[in-house]
């Protein structure tokens, strides 16, 4: 059995009783004490991973004044902080021994606007996205960007100087920073714009945090002005994290303070609040894609590019679009990169111009273009080019740019590309023959390794692939990272041209030199005497004798080496988050992750839970226990694992178990399985959240609604029988509140009426009988179509499946509804994995003998069909057999392209002008890419109109909207992207795939929806 789990880590006393005080005060914000919570904000992208002691969310500037002058009191002498955004640091630079304030859960508000001077303000937590989507509809952005722009806040941007792609002619994050209001540790408030060098020194006569601050960049930048300028290289992306050149302006006649703060890793203040420059969105762009037969090629040609006036160049390597070729975001990119014939694409440079209009761009693009020709016609390594002024089509390729770092984590093997010196930034012309020399560096220590970068500001990515689980590859990279250190220093680059420094802070010393790595310490003193902000990144106070934090820190391999490799292979995908938090998207109408959206608790996200079940792998290993061993030998029941159930119920001590916390986090996941194919890795929660389920519930009673949603597919069969009685029960308030009082379920839907198998009956087809059909030639069986049942749409929505059947007539087959067989979604939602594995062999038994007749197998529901796919062959492995499921649009395609070619595709009588739109079904859209693509290309078969509709997820995935205590986040969830949607359309132009979702339009919008197929249908009937 399943053991109790204690929490290895107990807070400190001295953080508990400040939790203690701090709630007693003024604060409104909150404060988590669980190990699940502090969990979740124990590592970031970085190899490192370090337990903060607290983890609070403040909701208002007032909430950071009061937990700041509460640690400002003496007895909290020792307390620690560091403010935290999207955690998306690639160098640990938000993790902490002490207290985690994450501003981005509640301090995430657009502030003002002001059009005519072009600049907004914001609170720190707003994510970069979230910002550029609000301002599109005025003709403006923010335009320093970086990769994580769906998931980094404004304040972790400023705090790291991001930038990124255009950065030649958008700058750093500083460059857009008009104003901070930060809170100083003391608890002072501190409001920083550039002022006069006269205003400066009067306020520098003062006895104020301002006042002091002042008079040490007047000792540590005015005064050391000509070092700084010899010492910082003339880089575009130049030195921050302090910025002694840019606190003054270059005319000497302005100082602005918030140079020094941006870029300095929450070091210094907690930024609350900050006013930036907005720019004018430009209204064409033109991108061309430039190929190479080497990167090398790539590489030698970007100068030249960069000199043809382009906004920006971007290059890739072969490693990263062939990682781009294996993922999903293909299916959006990949007429925009083709191959090209004969030749191998070892390397792409993405070149973009900006304008006021596409024809303002032509010229430079004729030449540009003109000269490649010549290229290409010379050997010079171009092989290819493509293209594209189309804003849709940019947005793509800039999207999978941005997953690259992603995808770089998803390689094979132990060793995975690891963050630690990607970010390397060179004097543009330096950067072929640097990257021969980097690459030289690691081909001798044999490391894999994928590159892209920003080629026309000299930043190199790259991650080279070590396992951090094997300590002496974790001493290799401590070699690497010194080389690679000496390396850029010989080029007159920068080790963090992007990123930041985090636990490379210890370099810092090196490139500033001894005298301006003094006025950083300095400058830090001034701002945080006691090292309570942030320690050891960047620097220390200089009279303080602690350390900085070192490239040899615990790292996160420290922690997963303590789990068995049968183990880690077994729990593969829990292991491989690499913690780049894609998963936080904060798109509502991106399908990832709804549970993360709604709630805004980084545990319930797939990189939370990824990271809760390796804590809770571990400690079960340090407990002795072989977990892989526990999980088979759960079965059955027996009354020894009751009575131990009634004990682990009763007993005290199992209140105090990691596991709840654990179940806490799997209980909020909607199993839509977005995370399975849209996280970079792969990561499919769903799967590893069944195993948990069944290992939690090996220790403690199920709840009893787990149990009917488990039996789902027993039991509605049975209410089918006697339909209309079981819906007047099932229509009455009594019924409605015993069920939410009893076993937590609501809004029970109603069966359909007639059923199913009765229209079926009466429309006279034929029915199923597999000797009948065996017995059949080939040719005789070639114009039927089965139609595999599911519980939900056969029973609940028994128009839909009956519409396809008719639909399937009026193309000319046969269509032959097969009896029900139990699909096993539920029970493997809710972590039944060994009823389920015995449901899936009975029904895979059935679907691989009607496989051997060689007749289309039709699903109608997206989630079930693809389990067939997915779940199936993961727990029945090469017994799963050949059968296939088709999705009813997957059929179509196929069956419509036969058809046309033969000019059998039935004429549409009602010149129907509606314009369709589609909600297509999560599970189908992330799992099959080209799905809303092929629904409109069925439609236009028609001649029919129909556009997809971008939303996330509806909230209901299933029975998950049904359950009493996911309500209100199912309602959420609704609200974030459908809801608006919905209602700006008239009820016939919506087109609803999944059963659940049409269900929750019903419920919470009121409107009942048809499925695609009814559409279709009504359209040729009329
Ligand atoms: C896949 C991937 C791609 C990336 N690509 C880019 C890129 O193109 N360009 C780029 O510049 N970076 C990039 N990064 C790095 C990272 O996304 C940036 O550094 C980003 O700015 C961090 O924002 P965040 O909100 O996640 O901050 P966090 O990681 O939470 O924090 C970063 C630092 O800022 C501090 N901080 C955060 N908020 C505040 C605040 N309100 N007050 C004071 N201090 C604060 C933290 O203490 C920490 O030191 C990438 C990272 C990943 C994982
Ligand atoms: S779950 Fe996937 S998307 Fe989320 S942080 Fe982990 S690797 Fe990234
Ligand atoms: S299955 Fe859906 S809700 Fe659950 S973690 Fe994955 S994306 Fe989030």
């Amino acid at each position: 059995m399943l053991p109790r789990l204690d929490h290895l880590e107990l807070i400190a006393p001295l953080y508990q009783q400040y939790a203690k005080q701090l709630a007693q005060s003024q604060f409104n914000g909150e404060i988590n004490c669980q190990y699940s919570a502090r969990l979740a904000v124990a590592t970031d992208n970085s190899i490192y991973q370090q337990l903060p002691q607290l983890v609070i969310h403040p909701r208002c500037k007032q909430d950071i004044q009061q937990l700041t002058e509460l640690a400002a009191q003496e007895i909290y002498a020792d307390i620690k902080f560091s403010a935290r955004g999207g955690g998306t640091g690639t160098n640990g630079q938000s993790l902490t021994p002490g207290i985690v304030v994450d501003l981005s859960k509640y301090m995430n508000r657009i502030l003002e606007i002001n059009i005519e001077e072009s600049w907004v303000r914001v609170e720190a937590g707003v994510v970069k996205d979230q910002l550029n989507d609000y301002l599109r509809p005025h003709g403006f952005f923010f335009s320093p960007d970086l990769s994580t722009s769906n998931r980094a806040t404004i304040g972790g941007m400023i705090n790291t100087d991001a930038s990124g792609q255009g950065s030649l002619v958008y700058g750093k994050t500083s460059d857009h920073v008009l104003g901070l209001e930060s809170v100083l540790i003391s608890g002072d408030a501190l409001s920083t714009e550039p002022i006069s060098i006269e205003q400066a020194k009067e306020l520098a006569q003062t006895d104020t945090s301002y006042g002091n601050i002042l008079k040490q960049v007047f000792s540590s930048c005015v005064d050391k002005r000509s070092l700084i300028l010899e010492k910082f290289p003339r880089l575009n992306r130049f030195l921050t994290g302090y910025d002694l050149e840019h606190a003054i302006s270059d005319d000497l006649k302005t100082i602005d303070v918030s140079r020094l703060i941006t870029g300095s890793e929450g070091s210094l203040a907690f930024v609350c609040e900050a006013k930036l420059n907005l720019t004018p969105i430009s209204t064409a762009k033109t991108l061309i894609n430039i190929k190479y037969d080497s990167f090398d090629s790539a590489l030698r040609h970007s100068p030249t590019l960069v000199k043809a006036n382009a906004t920006s160049v971007e290059t890739i390597d072969s490693t990263v679009l062939n990682l781009a070729k294996q993922d999903i975001i293909w299916h959006s990119v990949r007429d925009l990169i083709k191959d090209v014939e004969n030749k191998v694409m070892d390397g792409i440079n993405i070149v973009e111009y900006n304008g006021e209009s596409v024809e303002s761009l032509a010229i430079e693009i004729a030449e540009l273009t003109k000269q490649l020709d010549k290229d290409i016609a010379s050997d010079s390594g171009v092989i290819g080019y493509q293209v594209t002024s189309d804003l849709g089509s940019i947005n793509k390729l800039y999207a999978m740019r941005k997953k690259a770092v992603g995808l770089l984590g998803n390689t094979a093997g132990n060793e995975k590309p690891l963050a630690f010196a990607e970010d390397t930034a060179v004097p543009p012309e330096n950067l072929a023959d640097y990257i021969v020399e980097f690459r030289a560096l690691l081909d001798s220590y044999n490391l894999h390794y994928g590159m892209f970068g920003h080629v026309d500001a000299g930043v190199l990515h790259v991650r080279p692939a070590l396992d951090m689980c094997d300590p002496e590859q974790e001493k290799l990279m401590r070699i690497i990272s010194d080389k690679v250190v000496a390396l850029t220093a010989k080029y007159g680059g920068l080790m963090w041209g992007e990123h930041g420094k985090g636990y490379r802070s210890e370099y810092g010393l090196e490139f500033f030199g001894e005298t301006l790595f003094t006025e950083l310490r300095k400058i830090k003193a001034v701002f945080d005497p006691f090292n309570k902000m942030n320690p050891g990144k960047i620097c220390t106070p200089i009279d303080s004798s602690e350390i900085l934090v070192s490239v040899d820190d615990i790292k996160r391999g420290t922690f997963d080496r303590q789990i068995p490799i049968t183990v880690k292979d077994s729990f593969k995908s829990v292991m491989e988050c690499n913690g780049n938090g894609l998963c936080f998207n904060y798109d509502a109408a991106s399908p990832m992750c709804p549970s993360s959206k709604v709630t805004r608790d980084r545990r319930h996200s797939p990189k939370g839970r990824a990271g809760l079940m390796r804590e809770w792998l571990r400690l079960l290993e340090n407990k002795g226990v072989d977990i892989l061993n526990v999980e088979k030998n759960i079965n059955g029941w027996s009354v020894k694992q009751l009575l131990d159930k009634v004990k682990n119920r009763l007993s005290n001590s199992s209140q105090q178990d990691f596991s709840h916390e654990v179940m806490e986090a799997m209980s909020g996941c909607l199993a839509c399985k977005a995370c399975a194919s849209q996280c970079p890795v792969k990561v499919d929660v769903p799967d590893f959240r069944a195993r948990f389920v069944n290992l939690y519930h090996s220790r403690y009673f199920r709840p009893l609604k787990d149990h009917l949603v488990a039996n789902v597919e027993l039991l509605t069969p049975l209410m089918a029988k006697a339909p209309k009685f079981v819906n007047s029960i099932l229509s009455s308030k009594a019924y409605d509140n015993i069920s939410a009082a009893t076993i937590g379920y609501i809004d029970t839907p109603l069966l359909s009426v007639p059923t199913l198998k009765e229209k079926v009956a009466q429309a006279g087809y034929q029915a199923f009988d597999l000797t009948t059909f065996q017995q059949m030639t080939v040719e005789q069986r070639r114009k039927f179509v089965f139609i595999v049942q599911d519980p939900f749409t056969s029973f609940y929505d028994a128009d839909v499946v009956f519409s396809m059947m008719v639909l399937i007539e009026k193309l000319g087959f046969s269509p032959v509804l097969l009896p029900f067989k139990p699909n096993g979604k539920p029970q493997h939602v809710k972590g039944f994995l060994n009823r389920f594995a015995k449901t899936a062999i009975n029904t895979a038994e059935f679907l691989n003998q009607l496989h051997q007749l060689d007749v289309p197998l039709i699903g109608l529901d997206a989630s079930l069909a693809l389990c067939y796919r997915d779940e199936y062959k993961q727990t029945l492995g090469s017994k799963r057999g050949d059968f296939h499921v088709q999705l009813a649009h997957e059929w179509l395609i196929i069956a419509l392209d036969n058809l046309n070619r033969n000019h059998l595709v039935p004429t549409v009588k009602s010149n129907s002008q509606t314009e369709f739109k589609l909600f297509a079904h999560c599970t189908e859209k992330t799992a099959l890419a080209g799905s809303e693509k092929q629904w409109s290309e069925i439609f236009n078969k028609f001649g029919l109109s129909l556009l997809s509709e971008s939303v996330g997820c509806c909230g209901m995935a299933g029975t998950y909207g049904h359950e009493k205590v996911n309500f209100e986040n199912s309602k959420g969830l609704y609200e974030l992207s459908w809801q608006p949607k919905i209602a700006a359309l008239e009820p016939e132009q919506i087109l609803v795939t999944g059963y659940s979702c049409r269900s929750q339009v019903k419920r919470l919008g009121e409107v009942k929806t048809r499925h695609p197929i009814e559409a279709l249908l009504e359209a040729i009937n009329k």
